[in-house]
């Protein structure tokens, strides 16, 4: 793709775009002074502009007033520099460059704005303390790095838009001033100044608007949405996050599905990632029974298996006792460097997560076991295991005994801290999740998903007993879109209120517009959010998202560019019916 060059005073082509069928030409270029080398009698400048860099040379004789000038010129200086294009002699080529072949020899050149020395250097990778960076995020956003994720990330949003233009979908903006749309963190609000005593909340998601919409009858929507999410300090999250929103009507899961199979296609193709075919589905259950996880990463060539069979009548306590109990036996073989302090540090992270204990061993020749514990058990049972994860001599056993739940937590843990991740990208949907999960804090069912999420099986039975028509896209073991098939009906949206504990009042306090809404002819429909953020960052190679956005915030969600957040007037305060009031602590 060629960018328009828009010729005028400052520069009649982009620097970073010379190449050398264009030599012997004139040209005039504008960017920032990148580095600049002197060099027995010639000053050499690399310049850059948005499309990279280019090589300048400045001659004392051809060129003495440039030249002359030229001493001066200081990283990050801003110019506009004319000349002829020139091929570089051989032994100066530079095939690192894209423009490594030619230079632009300067008859002449303007200083257009001084630079101060940058608090760090634009032209090194070199570690930076993440406040600076922050706070100097323009200069941070100068990095060749930062800009290519800045640019892939406008390629993304560019492919998502064409995709799904040529489907037939309609961008339409949602409300940022609403009323709470949970989706399980807190709210950020925003006091209302003409209603004093009343706030809006920042949508933590468009959720509750694309259902409406779809009861509008707009049938396809998407939206490249801001979403507000206040959590406490989380890795790798940020108080904004971007999503690409959808909602379809008339639609069951198979056809969301195979939307975004194919929306995914070319938006990952966009990172050199092919996605060919339908992207395989693995049930909530699987997931957890065989990678401990419901964002699998199936990179890691160790699936856990479940031996409560081969342990069915062991003499080992342990393993007895937890299934006696209702328990699970399950474990995982892996291959690698196992000394004692390893088994050691992998028991004290076990303990952590919450198991009672880890039994760990090696495989011996003639399939025996070096463990602590194998006077305990018999030689079938040690056979029995090493057949049922495929362990080979030498290679490690790691096995809990607890409940399912815990069990399963657990060795997805260990599994991700044995195994390597192979080389390539794993895509897998997630499917068929149960509705609730009970939080022993509240004592009450929350929703998995969000409660607005369709649930499935009898629903007069226990809400533990409850699946959801959710789906979630799993990439390289991370969670890049959830959504669902909705609720269409009044009287099922009331019975999931019912089961999260919501009075009937509550209900109607809170979301009585939805359940208006649902009485006047609600179309089946559903819908899923992809975090474009993280998509981003996977295609672009970044460990987090804060590589990928433009001014993110700390991962105290402080801006040190602008001082966000700060204290207000009091005059402000008093405007919007506040007290000011020290800060607690
Ligand atoms: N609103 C959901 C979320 O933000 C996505 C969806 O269900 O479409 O995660």
């Amino acid at each position: 793709m060629s960018t328009p060059t828009f010729e005028n005073r400052y520069r009649t082509a982009w620097a970073g775009l010379a190449r050398k069928e264009h030599a012997g030409g004139e040209m005039r270029v504008a960017g920032w002074v990148h580095r600049r080398r002197d060099h027995g009698g010639l000053i050499f400048i690399d310049l850059r502009d948005r499309e990279g860099i280019l090589q300048l040379v400045f001659h004392p004789e051809r060129a003495a007033a440039a030249h002359e000038a030229a001493h001066r010129l200081r990283a990050e200086d801003v110019i506009s520099a004319a000349g002829t294009l020139v091929e570089r002699e051989e032994g100066a080529v530079n095939p690192e460059l894209p423009t490594g072949e030619i230079e632009l020899r300067v008859s002449s050149f303007e200083l257009l704005a001084d630079a101060e020395t940058p608090p760090f250097q634009i032209d090194e990778d070199e570690p930076v303390g993440e406040e600076l960076r922050l706070q100097y995020s323009y200069l941070d956003l100068r990095k060749p790095r930062m800009a290519e994720a800045i640019v892939l990330r406008h390629q993304v949003i560019s492919a998502i838009r064409s995709h799904l233009e040529g489907q037939g979908f309609l961008e339409i903006e949602t409300p940022i001033l609403t009323r709470s749309t949970p989706e399980g963190a807190r709210d950020y609000l925003v006091p209302s100044r003409l209603q004093p005593g009343s706030w809006y909340a920042l949508p933590q998601s468009p959720q509750l608007f694309k259902q409406l919409l779809m009861m509008s009858g707009f049938e396809r929507y998407y939206q490249i949405a801001r979403c507000f999410r206040d959590e406490d300090l989380r890795a790798d999250r940020q108080p904004e996050f971007t999503q690409l929103d959808m909602e379809l009507s008339f639609v069951d899961e198979d056809d969301v599905i195979a939307t975004c199979d194919r929306l995914m296609r070319d938006v990952l193709a966009v990172g050199g990632v092919e996605v060919t075919g339908e992207i395989e589905r693995l049930t909530y259950d699987e997931a957890m029974l065989r990678y401990g996880s419901d964002r699998p990463d199936r990179r890691i060539p160790i699936e856990i298996a479940d031996v409560g069979e081969v342990f069915a009548a062991s003499e080992f306590k342990v393993f007895a006792g937890a299934l006696e109990g209702g328990g699970v036996v399950r474990g995982l073989s892996a291959s690698g460097e196992f000394p004692r302090s390893r088994f050691d540090a992998l028991t004290e992270r076990a303990q952590s997560l919450g198991a009672k204990g880890l039994v760990w061993g090696v495989v011996e020749p003639g399939g025996g076991w070096r463990s602590p514990v194998a006077k305990f058990l018999s030689q079938e049972e040690m056979a029995g295991m090493i057949a049922a994860t495929g362990a080979e001599e030498g290679d490690a056993i790691l096995v809990v005994a607890d409940e399912a739940a815990t069990a399963a937590r657990v060795l997805g843990e260990l599994r991700l801290e044995v195994g390597e991740p192979a080389e390539g990208h794993d895509l897998v949907w997630v499917v068929d999740f149960p509705m609730f999960e009970w939080n022993e804090q509240s004592g009450r069912w929350d929703a998995l998903h969000h409660p607005f999420t369709a649930p499935s099986g009898d629903l007069d039975a226990d809400p533990g007993t409850w699946h959801s028509r959710a789906y979630d896209l799993v990439m390289d073991g991370t969670e890049i879109g959830g959504g669902s098939i909705r609720i269409n009906t009044p009287e099922v949206q009331t019975k999931v209120f019912g089961a999260l504990g919501m009075s009937p009042a509550e209900a109607t306090e809170r979301f009585g517009f939805l359940l208006d809404a649902l009485s006047y002819g609600a179309p089946p429909h559903g819908g899923i959010a992809f975090g474009l953020d993280r998509i981003v960052a996977l295609l672009a190679g970044r460990e987090s998202i804060r590589e990928v956005i433009a001014f993110p915030k700390t991962a105290s969600g402080a801006d040190p560019l602008t001082g966000a957040p700060a204290p207000v007037d009091a005059r402000q305060l008093r405007e919007l019916g506040l007290r000011p009031q020290a800060p607690p602590g």
